[in-house]
């Protein structure tokens, strides 16, 4: 049992040896042999967005939506399980995800039942903290934390997870160029989370600091960005509470969603943040011609760049 949140010494070389395994023993669906991948720019008022598209056109076997009774994380397979007890209360646990794209994919997920439409606690944020610190597979290979929460963020899955994955090698994505511009922030009334006012979506960014925090800064953090997220689905009317949330060592990123698609194309977390996965290759095209940005401006809300906070905000 862990009384904190550290992990298992030896929780580096249990993560690749065992994913070895459980692929070699078929336990693990990896998808990704076949995918093909290009990085490109779009130019959003003078400034260069980076996005990847991935085509990968035999995406097999993964439940389209899950439900609650069929719940794949009520009883997670021996074979993908990293880690048994983690979390403040032992609540959480760490396994594969069956059917990942990226080598290593992994996922936090509740022990019991709750529901993806809740934000993220303290625990949960302190114990994503605590694994993109300590993460390492090959030398350079960066990680990368998301959570799609709500009805119109992506998510195929009902039961609480928070998703962990590789960046391609050599991408930077938008937030981290916006965080690496930025002081450490801040959260009290004078300081606004970063958008970068070429973006047309709204997106909030907070860099974090480089000095150690615990899960009361991280919380305060979190919920900076929640509340920005709030006042813009008010703002638009929304009927549901959608957001994309990243976390990286470095940074968070919340993206308020409005819908979870655009035509047939799907956008979670790793899309708000310019990883576009195509499951045919009409929709590759479809992107190609309408444009990333113009994908990301229809499944989010408009951004709010230079709009402070006031007595009518969250
Ligand atoms: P999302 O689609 O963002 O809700 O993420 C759900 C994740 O769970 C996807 O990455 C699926 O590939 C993964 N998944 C689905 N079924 C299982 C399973 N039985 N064991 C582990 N992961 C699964
Ligand atoms: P989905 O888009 O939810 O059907 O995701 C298919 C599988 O790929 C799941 O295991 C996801 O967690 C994972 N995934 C989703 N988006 C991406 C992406 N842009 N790049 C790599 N893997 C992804």
């Amino acid at each position: 049992m862990s009384t904190d949140y550290s992990l298992p010494s030896d929780f580096n070389e249990t993560l690749v040896s065992k994913y070895d395994e459980a692929i070699a023993n078929g336990h693990i669906n990896f998808n990704g042999e076949l995918a093909v991948n290009e990085k490109i720019q779009e130019l959003a008022e003078g400034t260069n967005i980076n996005f990847q598209l991935t085509l990968l056109e035999s995406l097999v076997h993964r439940p389209e939506k899950g439900d609650k009774e069929l719940d794949p994380f009520a009883n997670p397979e021996p074979e993908l399980t990293i880690v048994d007890h983690l979390g403040k209360k032992d609540e959480l646990k760490l396994v594969y995800n069956k059917f990942p794209v990226v080598p290593y994919h992994f996922l936090l997920i509740t022990k019991d039942y709750v529901s993806q439409n809740t934000p993220l606690s303290a625990s949960e944020l302190m114990s994503m903290y605590t694994i993109l610190k300590n993460v390492q597979t090959q030398n350079d290979d960066e990680w990368f934390s998301f959570y799609n929460c709500g009805p119109e963020s992506g998510a195929s899955q009902p039961h609480k997870h928070v998703q962990f994955m590789t960046l391609p090698k050599g991408f930077i994505p938008f937030p981290q160029l916006i965080a690496m511009k930025s002081e450490p922030f801040l959260p009290n009334d004078k300081t606004e989370p970063l958008q970068d006012g070429a973006l047309p979506f709204a997106h909030f960014v907070a860099r974090l600091p480089d000095s150690d925090f615990d899960e009361d800064d991280l919380s305060l953090f979190f919920a900076s960005l929640l509340q920005r997220t709030l006042t813009t689905l008010r703002e638009h009317d929304a009927t549901h509470i959608s957001y994309n949330f990243i976390m990286t060592t470095k940074y968070m990123l919340m993206v308020p969603r409005s819908k979870a698609s655009y035509k047939n194309l799907g956008i979670n977390s790793c899309g708000a943040m310019g990883l576009i996965l195509c499951k045919n290759n009409d929709l590759l095209q479809m992107v190609k011609e309408d444009s990333v940005l113009t994908v990301l401006t229809d499944v989010c809300f408009p951004s709010s760049a230079g709009q402070k906070s006031d007595e009518y905000s969250y």
